[in-house]
Protein backbone atom coordinates (compact mmCIF):
# COMPACT_ATOMS: atom_id res chain seq x y z
CA UNK A 1 0.00 0.00 0.00
CA UNK A 2 1.18 3.49 -0.67
CA UNK A 3 2.28 5.51 2.16
CA UNK A 4 2.65 9.14 2.24
CA UNK A 5 6.19 9.22 2.59
CA UNK A 6 6.37 7.39 -0.80
CA UNK A 7 4.92 10.50 -1.87
CA UNK A 8 6.96 13.11 -0.13
CA UNK A 9 9.64 14.03 2.11
CA UNK A 10 9.22 15.02 6.04
CA UNK A 11 9.67 18.43 6.09
CA UNK A 12 7.04 21.69 5.40
CA UNK A 13 5.68 20.77 1.80
CA UNK A 14 4.88 22.80 -1.28
CA UNK A 15 3.40 22.69 -4.50
CA UNK A 16 2.49 19.44 -5.84
CA UNK A 17 3.38 17.65 -2.60
CA UNK A 18 0.52 19.05 -1.25
CA UNK A 19 -1.80 18.68 -4.05
CA UNK A 20 -0.04 14.58 -4.05
CA UNK A 21 -0.93 14.22 -0.21
CA UNK A 22 -4.43 15.73 -0.40
CA UNK A 23 -5.36 13.28 -3.30
CA UNK A 24 -4.09 10.69 -1.93
CA UNK A 25 -6.16 11.66 1.54
CA UNK A 26 -9.58 11.76 -0.53
CA UNK A 27 -8.36 8.69 -2.35
CA UNK A 28 -7.71 6.51 0.80
CA UNK A 29 -10.61 7.67 2.47
CA UNK A 30 -8.95 10.08 5.38
CA UNK A 31 -9.13 13.51 6.07
CA UNK A 32 -6.01 15.34 7.80
CA UNK A 33 -6.00 17.67 11.01
CA UNK A 34 -5.56 21.02 11.01
CA UNK A 35 -4.57 22.49 14.16
CA UNK A 36 -4.98 26.05 14.95
CA UNK A 37 -2.10 27.03 17.32
CA UNK A 38 -0.91 30.26 18.85
CA UNK A 39 2.62 29.31 20.75
CA UNK A 40 5.58 27.10 19.89
CA UNK A 41 3.95 24.84 22.39
CA UNK A 42 0.77 23.57 20.22
CA UNK A 43 2.82 23.67 17.70
CA UNK A 44 5.51 21.22 19.25
CA UNK A 45 2.71 19.25 21.09
CA UNK A 46 1.01 18.81 17.12
CA UNK A 47 4.09 17.72 15.72
CA UNK A 48 5.08 15.22 18.63
CA UNK A 49 1.59 13.66 18.31
CA UNK A 50 1.44 13.41 14.70
CA UNK A 51 5.13 11.81 14.58
CA UNK A 52 3.93 9.19 17.33
CA UNK A 53 0.42 8.57 15.01
CA UNK A 54 2.98 8.38 12.11
CA UNK A 55 0.68 10.34 9.54
CA UNK A 56 0.70 14.15 8.41
CA UNK A 57 -0.44 17.05 9.69
CA UNK A 58 -1.42 20.44 9.22
CA UNK A 59 -0.31 23.48 11.45
CA UNK A 60 -2.91 26.45 11.03
CA UNK A 61 -2.92 30.38 12.51
CA UNK A 62 -5.70 32.25 12.67
CA UNK A 63 -5.18 35.80 12.44
CA UNK A 64 -5.81 36.52 15.93
CA UNK A 65 -3.86 33.44 16.44
CA UNK A 66 -0.92 34.79 14.65
CA UNK A 67 -0.79 38.05 16.57
CA UNK A 68 -0.37 36.34 20.09
CA UNK A 69 2.55 34.15 18.54
CA UNK A 70 4.20 37.21 17.80
CA UNK A 71 3.07 38.72 20.91
CA UNK A 72 0.57 40.60 23.21
CA UNK A 73 2.71 43.88 23.70
CA UNK A 74 3.13 44.69 19.59
CA UNK A 75 0.68 46.89 18.09
CA UNK A 76 -1.34 45.51 15.27
CA UNK A 77 -2.34 48.04 13.82
CA UNK A 78 -1.90 47.53 9.35
CA UNK A 79 -1.46 43.90 10.54
CA UNK A 80 1.91 44.06 11.70
CA UNK A 81 2.10 41.69 14.21
CA UNK A 82 -0.15 38.74 12.72
CA UNK A 83 2.03 39.22 9.72
CA UNK A 84 5.42 38.79 11.89
CA UNK A 85 3.52 35.89 13.87
CA UNK A 86 2.71 33.98 11.18
CA UNK A 87 6.00 34.57 9.55
CA UNK A 88 7.62 33.23 13.21
CA UNK A 89 5.58 30.67 13.58
CA UNK A 90 6.14 29.14 9.78
CA UNK A 91 10.19 29.65 10.48
CA UNK A 92 9.70 27.84 13.57
CA UNK A 93 7.89 24.55 11.80
CA UNK A 94 10.36 24.48 9.02
CA UNK A 95 12.86 24.48 11.74
CA UNK A 96 11.63 22.04 13.24
CA UNK A 97 9.52 19.50 11.26
CA UNK A 98 12.21 17.52 9.82
CA UNK A 99 13.29 16.56 13.29
CA UNK A 100 9.99 14.89 13.58
CA UNK A 101 9.82 13.32 10.78
CA UNK A 102 6.61 14.17 9.20
CA UNK A 103 4.79 15.54 6.40
CA UNK A 104 3.79 19.04 6.82
CA UNK A 105 1.27 21.75 5.35
CA UNK A 106 1.72 24.96 6.85
CA UNK A 107 -1.25 27.12 6.30
CA UNK A 108 -3.18 30.05 7.16
CA UNK A 109 -6.76 30.39 8.09
CA UNK A 110 -9.64 32.22 7.53
CA UNK A 111 -9.05 36.08 5.84
CA UNK A 112 -12.05 38.43 5.63
CA UNK A 113 -11.79 41.03 2.93
CA UNK A 114 -10.52 43.61 5.55
CA UNK A 115 -7.85 41.60 6.76
CA UNK A 116 -6.41 41.15 3.13
CA UNK A 117 -3.42 43.32 4.20
CA UNK A 118 -2.55 40.27 6.39
CA UNK A 119 -2.65 38.37 3.81
CA UNK A 120 -0.61 40.51 1.29
CA UNK A 121 1.80 40.69 4.36
CA UNK A 122 2.59 37.16 4.37
CA UNK A 123 2.35 36.74 0.58
CA UNK A 124 5.30 39.60 0.58
CA UNK A 125 7.34 37.06 2.31
CA UNK A 126 6.43 34.31 0.44
CA UNK A 127 8.04 35.65 -2.09
CA UNK A 128 11.22 36.74 -0.22
CA UNK A 129 11.44 32.93 1.03
CA UNK A 130 10.65 31.94 -2.78
CA UNK A 131 13.39 33.92 -4.14
CA UNK A 132 16.12 32.39 -1.56
CA UNK A 133 14.81 28.67 -1.00
CA UNK A 134 12.91 28.05 -4.31
CA UNK A 135 9.97 27.66 -2.43
CA UNK A 136 7.31 29.34 -0.31
CA UNK A 137 7.31 29.60 3.50
CA UNK A 138 4.00 28.61 4.12
CA UNK A 139 2.07 25.81 1.63
CA UNK A 140 -1.20 27.39 2.07
CA UNK A 141 -3.28 30.01 2.48
CA UNK A 142 -7.14 30.44 2.63
CA UNK A 143 -9.00 33.73 2.07
CA UNK A 144 -12.44 34.08 3.12
CA UNK A 145 -14.68 36.35 0.98
CA UNK A 146 -17.77 34.32 1.81
CA UNK A 147 -19.63 37.29 3.13
CA UNK A 148 -19.19 38.81 -0.50
CA UNK A 149 -21.67 38.01 -2.91
CA UNK A 150 -19.73 34.56 -4.68
CA UNK A 151 -18.92 36.38 -8.00
CA UNK A 152 -16.72 38.94 -6.03
CA UNK A 153 -15.45 36.49 -3.96
CA UNK A 154 -14.39 34.37 -6.77
CA UNK A 155 -12.99 37.83 -8.97
CA UNK A 156 -10.91 38.18 -5.50
CA UNK A 157 -10.10 34.99 -5.09
CA UNK A 158 -8.45 34.53 -8.61
CA UNK A 159 -6.55 37.65 -8.02
CA UNK A 160 -4.89 35.93 -5.49
CA UNK A 161 -4.93 32.19 -6.96
CA UNK A 162 -2.95 34.15 -9.50
CA UNK A 163 -0.01 35.32 -7.54
CA UNK A 164 0.19 32.01 -5.56
CA UNK A 165 0.69 29.79 -7.93
CA UNK A 166 3.45 31.77 -9.25
CA UNK A 167 5.12 29.79 -5.60
CA UNK A 168 3.34 27.41 -6.11
CA UNK A 169 1.20 28.01 -3.19
CA UNK A 170 -2.48 26.03 -2.29
CA UNK A 171 -5.20 28.61 -2.04
CA UNK A 172 -8.18 27.51 0.54
CA UNK A 173 -11.48 29.74 0.01
CA UNK A 174 -14.60 29.49 1.33
CA UNK A 175 -18.25 29.40 -0.39
CA UNK A 176 -20.89 29.72 2.04
CA UNK A 177 -21.27 31.46 5.36
CA UNK A 178 -19.67 28.84 8.39
CA UNK A 179 -22.09 29.28 10.69
CA UNK A 180 -21.03 30.89 14.39
CA UNK A 181 -21.83 33.42 17.15
CA UNK A 182 -21.42 36.18 14.55
CA UNK A 183 -23.65 34.93 11.51
CA UNK A 184 -26.85 34.08 13.30
CA UNK A 185 -27.26 30.57 12.98
CA UNK A 186 -30.66 28.89 11.84
CA UNK A 187 -31.27 26.38 13.68
CA UNK A 188 -34.84 24.91 12.39
CA UNK A 189 -32.73 22.28 10.25
CA UNK A 190 -34.62 23.65 7.03
CA UNK A 191 -31.83 24.25 3.78
CA UNK A 192 -30.62 28.21 4.02
CA UNK A 193 -28.77 29.48 1.26
CA UNK A 194 -26.18 30.87 3.79
CA UNK A 195 -24.94 27.75 5.54
CA UNK A 196 -25.62 25.52 2.91
CA UNK A 197 -23.72 25.67 0.01
CA UNK A 198 -25.40 25.16 -3.52
CA UNK A 199 -23.83 23.09 -5.74
CA UNK A 200 -24.26 25.63 -8.82
CA UNK A 201 -22.19 27.83 -6.76
CA UNK A 202 -19.02 24.93 -6.08
CA UNK A 203 -19.47 24.30 -9.68
CA UNK A 204 -19.09 28.18 -10.42
CA UNK A 205 -16.28 28.34 -8.06
CA UNK A 206 -14.50 24.87 -9.52
CA UNK A 207 -14.42 25.65 -13.33
CA UNK A 208 -13.65 29.50 -12.39
CA UNK A 209 -10.66 28.77 -10.20
CA UNK A 210 -9.52 25.62 -12.33
CA UNK A 211 -8.63 27.95 -14.99
CA UNK A 212 -6.18 29.56 -12.99
CA UNK A 213 -4.57 26.51 -11.08
CA UNK A 214 -5.15 23.39 -9.90
CA UNK A 215 -4.19 24.42 -6.06
CA UNK A 216 -7.24 25.46 -4.67
CA UNK A 217 -9.24 23.41 -1.91
CA UNK A 218 -13.12 24.68 -0.88
CA UNK A 219 -14.70 25.31 2.38
CA UNK A 220 -18.03 24.34 1.34
CA UNK A 221 -20.29 24.99 4.01
CA UNK A 222 -23.24 22.45 5.49
CA UNK A 223 -24.44 23.64 8.22
CA UNK A 224 -20.80 24.17 10.35
CA UNK A 225 -20.37 26.20 12.91
CA UNK A 226 -17.33 27.63 14.70
CA UNK A 227 -17.56 26.89 18.33
CA UNK A 228 -18.77 24.35 20.34
CA UNK A 229 -22.72 24.38 21.68
CA UNK A 230 -25.25 22.49 23.43
CA UNK A 231 -26.23 19.42 20.75
CA UNK A 232 -29.16 20.04 18.85
CA UNK A 233 -28.12 22.86 17.56
CA UNK A 234 -25.94 22.33 14.89
CA UNK A 235 -27.25 19.95 12.04
CA UNK A 236 -24.65 19.05 9.69
CA UNK A 237 -25.68 17.69 6.04
CA UNK A 238 -22.34 16.23 4.87
CA UNK A 239 -24.61 14.62 1.81
CA UNK A 240 -24.66 18.49 0.35
CA UNK A 241 -20.87 17.92 -0.44
CA UNK A 242 -21.88 14.95 -2.39
CA UNK A 243 -24.71 16.48 -4.33
CA UNK A 244 -21.79 19.21 -5.10
CA UNK A 245 -19.34 16.70 -6.27
CA UNK A 246 -21.88 14.61 -8.50
CA UNK A 247 -23.24 17.58 -9.77
CA UNK A 248 -19.49 19.00 -11.15
CA UNK A 249 -19.02 15.10 -12.43
CA UNK A 250 -22.12 15.72 -14.26
CA UNK A 251 -22.23 18.58 -15.54
CA UNK A 252 -18.54 18.59 -16.56
CA UNK A 253 -18.92 15.12 -17.94
CA UNK A 254 -16.13 14.22 -15.52
CA UNK A 255 -14.60 10.77 -15.74
CA UNK A 256 -12.61 11.57 -12.35
CA UNK A 257 -14.76 10.96 -9.09
CA UNK A 258 -15.26 13.52 -6.13
CA UNK A 259 -13.44 16.09 -8.64
CA UNK A 260 -13.45 18.46 -5.92
CA UNK A 261 -10.73 18.45 -2.28
CA UNK A 262 -13.30 19.55 0.81
CA UNK A 263 -12.40 21.40 3.86
CA UNK A 264 -14.47 21.31 6.37
CA UNK A 265 -14.43 24.42 9.31
CA UNK A 266 -16.17 24.14 12.80
CA UNK A 267 -15.38 20.30 13.16
CA UNK A 268 -14.87 20.62 16.62
CA UNK A 269 -17.98 18.95 18.64
CA UNK A 270 -19.31 16.90 15.25
CA UNK A 271 -20.89 13.62 15.82
CA UNK A 272 -18.21 11.19 14.58
CA UNK A 273 -20.76 9.75 12.26
CA UNK A 274 -20.98 13.03 10.09
CA UNK A 275 -16.99 13.35 10.06
CA UNK A 276 -17.06 9.81 8.48
CA UNK A 277 -19.86 10.56 6.03
CA UNK A 278 -18.04 14.16 5.30
CA UNK A 279 -14.72 12.01 4.74
CA UNK A 280 -16.66 9.72 2.13
CA UNK A 281 -17.63 12.89 -0.09
CA UNK A 282 -14.32 14.55 -0.25
CA UNK A 283 -13.38 15.93 2.85
CA UNK A 284 -9.50 16.07 3.09
CA UNK A 285 -9.14 18.35 6.01
CA UNK A 286 -10.61 19.72 9.23
CA UNK A 287 -10.11 21.75 11.45
CA UNK A 288 -9.63 21.63 14.94
CA UNK A 289 -9.43 24.49 17.51
CA UNK A 290 -11.90 24.99 19.90
CA UNK A 291 -11.57 20.94 21.16
CA UNK A 292 -7.79 21.24 20.97
CA UNK A 293 -7.96 24.93 23.26
CA UNK A 294 -10.31 23.18 26.05
CA UNK A 295 -8.29 20.45 26.12
CA UNK A 296 -5.11 22.54 26.53
CA UNK A 297 -6.50 24.79 29.48
CA UNK A 298 -8.02 22.07 31.08
CA UNK A 299 -4.89 19.88 31.70
CA UNK A 300 -3.39 23.09 32.94
CA UNK A 301 -6.76 23.46 34.87
CA UNK A 302 -6.25 20.06 36.67
CA UNK A 303 -2.92 20.29 37.16
CA UNK A 304 -3.40 23.27 39.08
CA UNK A 305 -6.35 21.81 41.24
CA UNK A 306 -4.78 18.63 42.05
CA UNK A 307 -1.42 20.32 43.26
CA UNK A 308 -2.92 23.48 44.64
CA UNK A 309 -1.10 23.37 47.99
CA UNK A 310 2.33 23.21 45.92
CA UNK A 311 1.39 26.32 43.92
CA UNK A 312 0.63 28.48 46.56
CA UNK A 313 4.20 29.78 47.45
CA UNK A 314 7.99 29.03 46.59
CA UNK A 315 8.91 27.08 49.57
CA UNK A 316 6.53 25.32 51.69
CA UNK A 317 4.12 22.24 50.89
CA UNK A 318 2.14 19.49 52.57
CA UNK A 319 5.71 17.85 52.88
CA UNK A 320 6.89 20.16 55.22
CA UNK A 321 7.25 24.02 55.59
CA UNK A 322 10.72 24.08 54.25
CA UNK A 323 9.86 21.76 51.65
CA UNK A 324 10.19 23.42 48.04
CA UNK A 325 7.83 24.38 45.08
CA UNK A 326 9.89 24.92 42.12
CA UNK A 327 9.90 21.45 40.36
CA UNK A 328 5.85 22.15 40.28
CA UNK A 329 5.68 25.85 39.28
CA UNK A 330 8.23 25.15 36.53
CA UNK A 331 6.19 26.95 33.61
CA UNK A 332 7.53 23.94 31.65
CA UNK A 333 5.73 21.37 34.15
CA UNK A 334 2.54 23.76 34.02
CA UNK A 335 2.25 23.67 30.42
CA UNK A 336 3.67 20.53 29.46
CA UNK A 337 0.06 19.37 31.05
CA UNK A 338 -1.80 21.35 28.56
CA UNK A 339 -0.04 19.36 25.86
CA UNK A 340 -0.71 16.21 27.05
CA UNK A 341 -4.00 17.12 27.28
CA UNK A 342 -4.19 18.77 23.86
CA UNK A 343 -2.14 15.35 21.91
CA UNK A 344 -5.04 13.14 23.73
CA UNK A 345 -7.86 15.15 22.03
CA UNK A 346 -5.68 15.38 18.62
CA UNK A 347 -5.08 11.69 19.15
CA UNK A 348 -9.03 11.51 18.84
CA UNK A 349 -9.40 13.62 15.94
CA UNK A 350 -6.35 11.80 13.91
CA UNK A 351 -8.74 8.31 14.52
CA UNK A 352 -11.81 10.45 13.79
CA UNK A 353 -10.35 11.17 10.64
CA UNK A 354 -9.03 7.76 9.68
CA UNK A 355 -5.48 9.21 9.42
CA UNK A 356 -3.67 6.71 11.70
CA UNK A 357 -0.25 5.01 10.51
CA UNK A 358 -0.20 7.11 7.06
CA UNK A 359 3.65 7.39 6.52
ZN1 LIG B 1 -13.16 28.13 9.97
Amino acid sequence: MVKILDLVKPGVLYGDQVTKVLNHAKEKGFAIPAVNVTSTSHINCALEIARDINSPIIIQLSNGGAAFFAGKGLDNKNQQASILGAISAAEHVHRVAKEYGIPVIMHTDHCAKKLLPWLDGMIKEDEKFFKKNGKPLFSSHMIDLSQEPLKENIKIAKKYLKKLDKMKITLELEVGVTGGEEDGVDNSGVENKRLYTQPEDILYTYEELLKISKRFTIAATFGNVHGVYKPGNVKLEPKILNNCQKYIEKELNLKTKKPVNFVFHGGSGSEPEKITEAIKYGVVKMNIDTDTQFAYTNGIVNYVNEKKSYLKSQIGNPEGSESPNKKYYDPRVVLRTGEESMKKRLELAFKQLKCLNKN
